[in-house]
């Protein structure tokens, strides 16, 4: 086995990994090793854009067997598909479409923390945002439902005025908690702050599905309280809400080329990215870590590096390092009661706008709570949206005359391998857009269906930790990713940016996160995290 030194390995080429190996390269010139086991970059954010009968990745081109595959390395499972897969590539359906595993939403855009990561390292990437918020009365399957239009600062249509009174007085009460007053939040489920304000059934319907949008997680009960409320609190402050447009895409390559841009900082910077090689052992002698172990073109080979940062999910992450480096009730706490939260999306191409016929703005942000009710860990809402319209039509994700839909709902991992549930959402849906619009098998090309069981990775039953970035068990073991950070809160790739941040910090002795971020983009405060975990 050939040796090979650096100063930082990096397990995972995806948004945090990515993050940290710019960082690392570019502030404070260290030589650092990216290594990624699947055949392009991008982990979760796994993009593909439709090339005549194939797809493309990364500049690999794809047919339908190797695009199958390949949603694998994002964990992402092919579902129900109309026409079946084989035809939608055959006809060429998604030729010059854009269509991506994770993050079909990037909250706040162009003021997001992923964006403030690449302005740090010079770069920048456009993110179009949605513009408008619609929402959709549930009306029992087979029925329509009603279909509202938000108006900024107007009562909602479809509450009694005292359930949108209720309603207001929550949002209020969310949009004006300090980042300390968070801390203290970090270790109480949603539903126990939610019932401490004389929960209201219509506010709770609405925050419900607002959190699920935000964190992925179907039940308050099991949502930490701070990891919803950080995006309420600092709505006032960035400037952007759901009707004005707060949630973002990216064109063309879609969110890939956030790591992408990345890399050729990286690169710059004298870095490395290493495509299909993946990590078999991080190495480790006296309880320090000394390298890794890959497996590469020329077979098995040693990289020597006395930092090494695992981006791994958390219940995976025991493939490359020893389960006895750990304490033994860590490690079965990750493996067994840290949960999946799993996101599902149904993506449709439709050869019109079937929104405007309804009344709703196509680029509008939707929101369709309580779809399905029983038989779920909590109710089934969807979000939805016509991603093809945002940045007033201009968001460069399909040709003229396309128009994207895309349903997205959150259900926990278990939910999501349980074929039975995962068909059960997809039929009332399908079936409740058949009711909603008429021309709805008409206009329709293709839908596609893509259950994602640890879409947004694996999260800590309330009460407990994540994961710190620096490992306290292991010298010179770093972990970074959306679910990585005693101080992380929210998720998803700007969770993925954030705990990238602190990582850095914590390895280098730096404050990044005071240079990059704005204070309502930073994690939550440490200090008064301890003590308010005191006062409890
Ligand atoms: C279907 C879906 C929808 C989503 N929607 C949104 C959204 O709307 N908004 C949003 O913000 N987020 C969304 N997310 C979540 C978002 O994509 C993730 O939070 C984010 O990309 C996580 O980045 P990461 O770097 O932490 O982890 P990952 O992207 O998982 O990166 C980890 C990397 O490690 C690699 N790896 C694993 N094992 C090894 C090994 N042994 N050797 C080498 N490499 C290895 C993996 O291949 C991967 O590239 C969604 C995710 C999914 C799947």
């Amino acid at each position: 086995m050939s040796a090979e030194s650096c100063d930082v390995v990096i397990v995972g080429a995806g948004v945090a990994g990515m993050s940290a190996a710019a960082l690392l390269a570019k502030d404070f010139g260290q030589s650092v090793v990216v290594l990624e086991q699947a055949p392009f970059i991008g982990g979760r954010t796994f993009t593909v854009v439709g090339k005549g009968n194939r797809v493309v990745i990364d500049g690999i081109e794809m047919d339908a067997h190797e695009f199958q595959k390949a949603l694998g390395y994002a964990r992402i499972i092919l579902g129900k598909c109309t026409p079946d897969i084989e035809t939608i590539f055959e006809k060429g359906l998604l030729d010059g479409l854009t269509f991506e595993g994770g993050g079909h939403g990037l909250f706040w855009g162009d003021k997001s923390r992923v964006q403030c990561v690449l302005n740090h390292i010079g770069e920048h990437i456009h993110m179009p945002l949605n513009k408008g918020f619609g929402f959709v009365k549930w009306n029992g399957e087979g029925r329509p439902g009603s279909f509202f239009q938000v108006k900024k600062g107007k009562p909602y249509e479809w509450m009694s005025p005292e359930g949108y009174r209720k309603t207001v007085e929550q949002l209020h009460a969310m949009a004006t908690l300090s980042r300390d007053e968070l801390a203290g939040l970090m270790n109480i489920s949603l539903q126990h702050w939610l019932e401490q304000r004389d929960l209201h059934p219509e506010a709770y319907d609405y925050i419900k599905v607002l959190a699920a949008s935000q964190t992925v997680q179907a039940e308050p009960a099991m949502t930490p309280a701070a990891d919803f409320l950080g995006y309420m609190a600092i709505a006032r402050e960035i400037g952007m809400n759901l009707v004005s447009g707060s949630v973002a895409t990216v064109g063309g390559q879609g969110p890939i080329a956030i790591p992408l841009k990345m890399e050729e900082v990286l690169r710059t910077h004298g870095g490395d990215v290493r495509r299909n090689n993946p990590v078999r052992e991080v190495l480790i002698e006296g309880g320090r870590v000394t390298g890794v172990v890959c497996e590469g073109e020329g077979g098995r080979r040693t990289i020597n590096a006395d930092r090494v940062v695992c981006t791994i999910p958390s219940r995976h992450m025991f493939k490359v390092l020893p389960r006895q480096a750990f304490p033994p009730d860590w490690v079965s706490r990750l493996e067994t009661e840290y949960w999946g939260a799993g996101i599902m999306t149904g993506w449709g191409v439709f050869k019109r706008s079937i929104w405007r016929d309804v009344g709703i703005e196509p680029s509008s942000f939707i929101f369709m709570p309580g779809i399905i009710r029983e038989g779920y860990i909590g109710a089934v809402d969807m979000v939805m949206t016509e991603v093809t319209a945002w940045g007033d039509g201009r968001a460069g994700r399909g040709p003229d005359g396309k128009h994207d839909f895309v349903f997205s709902t959150a259900l926990t991992d278990r939910e999501m391998r349980d074929p039975a549930k995962v068909d059960r959402v997809i039929e009332t849906c399908e079936a409740w857009g058949r009711a909603a619009f008429p021309s709805w098998d008409e206009d329709m090309e293709f839908m596609i269906w893509t259950p994602a069981p640890e879409g947004y990775g694996f999260w800590r039953p309330v009460g407990t930790e994540r994961p710190d970035v620096k490992s306290p068990f292991l010298d010179g073991l770093y972990l970074a990713g959306d679910q990585y950070g005693r101080r992380l809160w929210g998720g998803g790739v700007d969770g993925a940016a954030l705990s990238a941040v602190l990582c850095v910090d914590a390895m280098m002795g730096s404050r990044l996160e005071e240079q990059i971020f704005p204070s309502y983009h930073r994690g939550i405060p440490e200090v008064s995290a301890r003590s308010a975990l005191h006062r409890r």
